[in-house]
Order: structure tokens, then C-alpha cells, then sequence
């Protein structure tokens, strides 16, 4: 936990402090790919690279976390440094921002590309697809975390071979197409072209007696439930990453991943501003002339304010810490109460009577505000001649 040690995020990145977005996202492209671990395998050095180059590009590349960076350092994120590096929201993992920035997800072709790999990066091509799976959630269960049971309809491992996709007590054998090669070169012109067998889709072996249930692909289409834990403060458009419960591997090979989309639903007295909350309350003149004691909800219960005499419409209330807590553990938001000041409606005879008489009452020191509104109002057209 050395943070006096920690290297200065566009230093991290090699960036200008102004860069734009698409600067740093260009920037932690180059480097991602130097530093990408299967670029580098077993070197420690690159593995911290670029795990620092992750952290850099997610503080960097969201607005709100560069502003709080840019003003305070790295002191923005330290005492919720806790959060940083403990998992949790799944966004966290720097493979995860190398996917997001990649586009990857799907077996990740782009990935692919840059590495020539071929499709073997992700576990090989019998490895299953990612899923996603969109979910919808109460307003209360995204802001205080909640489980959920979803029914997804996919391609899973078959029961009848275990997903090997043999019929039981027969084995695979070298494919006949290719001699077990994988590959099969045909010549044309002056040019050999090896392309990769179709018989046994470049594995150099074939299953000898295909799997009556699922004609040896290994897998079949089931409904199963997948258990999703929504931690608190996910908001609209989080994706959760639930390892292993995509698309069933092909012939053993590794499940995908299955990305469940949040999608939040809106609630009648609150409103979601990053990890803020904001209530609006309306109360009436005469408690925000006099003053007023007053209850307000909360995420959990009710809290009191003191509305002091002489507020104003849009007046904020700031109570701190009945927020929403933060999705990769930097505390918890505020709740912002908004008061908004009620003009009466369809009054009754008195009611109007008794209004005119308290503004025969009132005079230039109960209404500054209006008063030096229509004193500045009177001399700007006085200027212009009117
Ligand atoms: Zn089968
Ligand atoms: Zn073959």
C-alpha cells in the first residue's frame, strides 16, 4: 500500500495533462498491447504495467474520476483506496477495461488481430461464447445490492457425454482428412495455401463414435438458472461479468462468460446522480418563511431537517453519507434534498382576503429579492427610454 509511491497517471499513460479523451484512449491502447500478459508470459514486470496502465486509463477516462484527479492526485481516490484492486464490480479487473476498450467480449476478435494469436487466445476455439443477459432491477435493490435468479436458454454442456461429445466408451481418433495435421495445403500456381481442416476443424482428430444426443457437439440447449449477485450501487448500464455461465465449451472445451446488463428502474422520490441521491420536497410559504422541522425519506428510514426561516425554492439540503454506496467501495454518496416552495392553489374566499391583507403588510425589507429585482428592471428601461 505504497502510496507515495504510486507514479502520476499521465506519466503512467504518457500522455499530456490536457490530452483529450480519444488521446488517452489511444495512449493506453499502444501500451495495453506492449504490456498485455500473453504478450508476456511469466514476466512479473508487465503484469504490474499493466495493471497500472488499467487503473490509470479508468480514473482517466472517466470524466468525474479525472476532475477529482486532477484536483487532488491520487489523495481523490485514497481514502477509498480500498476499493482499488479488491474486485468487486467486475468493471475492476484491468482485463475487463482491456475488453471494454478492445471491444472484445465475444471471444474477441479485434484481440485476436492484434496479437496473431488466431482464436486460440481465450482458451481455444472450443471455448463457448459470452452471453449477455439484460436484467431489470428495482430502484432500492440496485442502490442496496440484491440477488437474483435468472433463467437463461443456452448452449450447454450435454448430459449424455458430459460434454465430450463421444458416445460413452469411445475415444477420438487421428482425423483422416489431414493425417492429423490439422491443416490441409493445396497448391495453387506457384503458392501453397494451408487452410485448416474442416473435418476435424484444425484438432487433427475426430470423435469416433458421435454422441447420440448432441451429434457429438458436446452440447444442447438447456434452460438452467444462474444466480447474480447485484452488488450495491450498480446503476444503469453496469455490466457484471459472471464467470463461466456463458455459452457451454465445445467437445470440453471452457465455458464462456455470461454479462449481465443492469437496467434500473425509477422510483417515485428518488433520483440516481452518481452515487447521490436527490429528493425533491415541496413544502408550503409559510414553512419556508417561518421555518419548519421536517422529515424527509431515506434509503433506509427517515431523517430530520431543519429548514431554517426564510429559505428559498432550490434551496439543498445536504445529507451526507444517505447516499448510495459506491459500486467499487469509494464510500457512500450524500442525499441531496431539493426544497421546492408550493404557491397555493384554488383558494377560498378568506384564504385570498386573509393573503391581501398580509401583503398590505409586507414591504420592501420582506421581499428584497423582487424589490431589487423591479428596481434594476425600472432603471435598464429607464436607459433605453421608457
Ligand atoms: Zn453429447
Ligand atoms: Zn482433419
Amino acid at each position: 500500500m505504497s502510496v507515495m509511491a504510486k507514479r502520476d497517471y499521465y506519466e503512467v499513460l504518457g500522455t499530456e495533462r490536457g490530452a483529450d479523451a480519444e488521446e488517452i484512449k489511444k495512449a493506453y491502447r499502444k501500451l495495453a498491447i506492449k504490456f498485455h500478459p500473453d504478450k508476456n508470459p511469466g514476466d512479473k514486470q508487465a503484469e504490474e504495467n499493466f495493471k497500472e496502465i488499467g487503473e490509470a486509463y479508468e480514473v482517466l477516462s472517466d470524466p468525474q474520476k479525472r476532475a477529482a484527479y486532477d484536483q487532488y492526485g491520487h489523495d481523490a481516490f485514497d481514502a477509498r483506496k480500498r476499493g482499488f484492486g479488491g474486485g468487486g464490480g467486475g468493471f475492476h479487473d484491468p482485463f475487463d477495461i482491456f475488453r471494454e476498450v478492445f471491444g472484445g467480449g465475444g471471444g474477441g476478435s479485434i484481440f485476436d488481430d492484434l496479437f496473431g494469436f488466431g482464436s486460440s487466445m481465450d482458451g481455444g476455439t472450443n471455448r463457448g461464447a459470452d452471453l449477455r443477459y439484460d436484467l431489470e432491477i428495482d430502484f432500492l435493490e440496485a442502490a442496496l445490492g440484491c440477488e437474483k435468479d435468472v433463467k437463461i436458454s443456452k448452449l450447454d454442456e450435454c448430459d449424455r457425454c458430459r460434454g465430450s461429445g463421444a458416445e460413452s466408451g469411445s475415444g477420438r481418433k487421428t482425423c483422416s482428412t489431414c493425417a492429423g495435421r490439422g491443416q490441409i495445403v493445396s497448391a495453387r500456381g506457384i503458392f501453397r495455401i494451408a487452410q485448416t481442416c474442416p473435418r476435424c476443424e484444425g484438432s487433427g482428430t475426430i470423435i469416433e463414435k458421435p454422441c447420440k444426443s448432441c451429434g457429438g457437439s458436446g452440447r444442447r440447449e438447456k434452460t438452467s438458472t444462474v444466480k447474480i449477485r447485484v452488488p450495491a450501487g450498480v446503476d444503469t448500464g453496469i455490466r457484471l461479468r459472471s464467470v463461466g455461465n456463458g455459452e457451454g465449451g465445445i467437445q470440453g472445451g471452457p465455458p464462456g462468460d455470461l454479462f449481465v446488463v443492469i437496467h434500473v428502474r425509477e422510483h417515485d422520490l428518488f433520483r440516481r446522480e452518481g452515487d447521490d441521491l436527490i429528493c425533491e420536497m415541496p413544502i408550503s410559504i409559510v414553512q419556508a418563511t417561518l421555518g419548519a422541522e421536517l422529515e424527509v425519506p431515506t434509503l433506509n428510514g427517515k431523517a430530520n431537517i431543519k429548514v431554517p426561516a426564510g429559505t428559498q425554492p432550490g434551496t439543498i439540503f445536504r445529507l451526507r453519507g444517505k447516499g448510495v454506496k459506491n459500486i467499487r467501495g469509494f464510500g457512500t454518496g450524500d442525499l441531496l434534498v431539493r426544497i421546492n416552495v408550493e404557491v397555493p392553489t384554488r383558494l377560498n374566499h378568506e384564504q385570498k382576503e386573509r393573503l391581501k391583507e398580509f401583503a398590505d403588510v409586507c414591504d420592501v425589507k420582506t421581499m428584497p429579492l423582487t424589490r431589487g429585482f423591479v428596481e434594476k428592471a425600472r432603471s435598464f428601461l429607464t436607459k433605453l427610454g421608457f
